[in-house]
């Protein structure tokens, strides 16, 4: 078994195996052989995984927030001496290549423990004259947190979701996607011999029914979903029951504006980054390419010139660009929208093959002549497949990328100042990028509207959603009674 961790689940400062969980294979997505089995919580294990978490975090809280910040950067700098490790196992857990892995992953995790680290000290109340009396607030954690990932990212979903609760003084229990469990096994770890006590971060294994289990647990004040819209709508409800705080980081179906005096070359780099990397499974991608007509046949010959030069292949070799799909059932979901989009009448310019196995491989893939009521064009496809519409002018390009379900993301090449911010104050987005697309630096909040999601990660409004303010009046005088 090439990737065996110690045990299925990190619970109370240790790893903890419980075999009377129901088996999950591991299986590495780029030659489909099994690399590791762990075992799904059972009720037993996800009780001492909440309880754990319950009695570490009011002790947690009660630190001065240098001593936490303290706790998150040493982790931090652990993650980075460990980056290639981390990476090689990300990379045979999710098949995404080594060359992304290296630079996107851990390296973004350590980035949110460094920013958080740096903020926890920062978060003060506010003091409020009342006349005589005076009014002061303070923001206090909420408890408990469930998080709970995708897999797609799961080193830095974990570490999102992880480096803010723990900065302001809560407590939590991760949930990874049962297709990806092993990094953040190793975060625990990490997380633990930089100093953090034990309970403060749980790792439990499972498919849904464990995470709704969680979500459900009376002790947990707040969940964080990274996942699809339809997840999202179960986990919020079943938050809802109890009124629990809710993150939801859902899915998108992104529109990226090309205009006719943009830098040709750029706008092909970020119609690729925004469809390619991670072989299409960002939830931010900029899948609905609109191009002004007048630049839409260069555009499109050299979208194709470099997209066939694209090297597919084994992740774990750092020359290859792009990897395959997490799983069979993505690539089956993927190769049928590919026909659909055909059967629909798109033009496919390059791509729409599956190369022979093993291993989940789709060829990047790129339809043009696409029209606003295509299913290829309106459902997130979380795979490398691009569609190319074209337009005329800005009115209609914002109402086009507007009329979506989504609102996860959006983005804009122009050389032309007034319009790029014109357009993008326009557009209903959590996240924009004026040329450029896809990056997402620790420091500015990131999250959707609409079906995408509602609370923000990263950036200082991350903060809000890991905390609540308590406020408190104070009495400078006699107290008036009418009796
Ligand atoms: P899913 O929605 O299938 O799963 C997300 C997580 O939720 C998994 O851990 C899953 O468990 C768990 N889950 C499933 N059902 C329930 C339930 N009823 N209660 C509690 N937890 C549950 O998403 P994918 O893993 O397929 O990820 C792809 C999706 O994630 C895409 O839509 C993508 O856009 C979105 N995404 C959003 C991001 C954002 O930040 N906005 C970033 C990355 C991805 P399991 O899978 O183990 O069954």
């Amino acid at each position: 078994m090439r990737a065996q961790p110690s045990a299925s689940h990190f619970i109370d400062g240790d790893f903890v195996e419980d075999t009377q969980g129901e088996v999950i294979e591991v299986i590495h997505p780029a030659d489909e052989t099994v690399i590791a089995r762990v075992h799904a919580a059972t009720p037993a294990i996800l009780e001492r995984a909440v309880a754990s978490a319950q009695r570490a975090q009011a002790d947690w809280a009660a630190r001065r927030p240098v001593e936490r910040a303290r706790v998150l950067a040493r982790a931090a700098a652990t993650l980075r001496e460990r980056n290639r490790a981390m990476s090689e196992l990300e990379t045979l857990d999710t098949g995404k290549p080594l060359q992304e892995t290296l630079v996107a992953d851990a390296e973004s995790g350590a980035e949110a423990l460094e920013f958080f680290a740096g903020l926890a000290p920062t978060v003060t109340g506010e003091t409020i004259p009342l006349g005589g009396d005076f009014a002061y607030t303070l923001r206090e954690p909420l408890g408990v947190c469930a998080g709970i990932g995708a897999w797609n990212y799961p080193t830095q979903i974990a570490c999102w979701k992880a480096a803010p609760a723990l900065a302001m003084g809560n407590a939590m229990v991760f949930k990874p996607s049962e297709l990806t469990p092993l990094c953040t096994l190793e975060v625990a770890r990490i997380l633990t011999e930089a100093g953090l006590p034990a309970g403060l971060f749980n790792v439990v294994q499972g498919a849904g029914a464990v995470g709704d289990a969680l979500v459900r647990d009376e002790r947990v004040a707040k969940v964080s979903l990274t996942g699809s819209v339809p997840t999202g709508r179960k986990v919020y409800a079943a938050a809802a029951e109890g009124i629990r705080h809710v993150t939801m980081e859902l899915g998108g179906k992104s529109p990226l504006i090309v205009f006719d005096d943009a830098s040709l070359e750029d706008a092909v780099s970020g119609a690729m980054l925004g469809n390619f990397y991670s072989a299409g499974q960002v939830c931010t991608n900029g899948t609905r390419v609109f191009v002004q007509r007048a630049l839409r046949e260069r555009f499109l010959e050299r979208l194709a010139a470099r997209s066939v030069a694209i090297r597919l292949g084994d992740p774990m070799d750092e020359a290859t660009q792009m990897g395959p799909l997490i799983s069979a059932r993505q690539h089956e979901t993927v190769m049928r929208y590919i026909e659909d989009g055909r059967a629909a009448g798109a033009r496919l310019v390059t791509g729409g093959t599956a190369p022979d196995g093993p291993g989940y491989f789709v060829a990047p893939t790129v339809f043009a002549d696409v029209s606003d009521d295509m299913t290829i064009a309106r459902e997130e496809i979380f795979g490398p497949v691009m569609c190319v519409l074209d337009f005329e002018d800005e009115d209609e390009v914002i109402a086009r990328a507007n009329a979506s379900e989504f609102g996860l993301a959006a983005g804009v090449f122009t050389n032309d100042l007034t319009r790029a911010h014109r357009v993008v104050s326009r557009l209903q987005a959590g996240t924009c990028w004026i040329n450029s697309y896809n990056l997402t630096p620790l420091e500015m909040p990131f999250g959707g509207v609409k079906l995408s999601g509602v609370g923000r990660e990263n950036g200082r409004a991350a903060i809000e959603h890991y905390s609540q303010v308590k406020s408190v009046h104070v009495g400078m005088g006699p107290v008036e009674a009418p009796y």
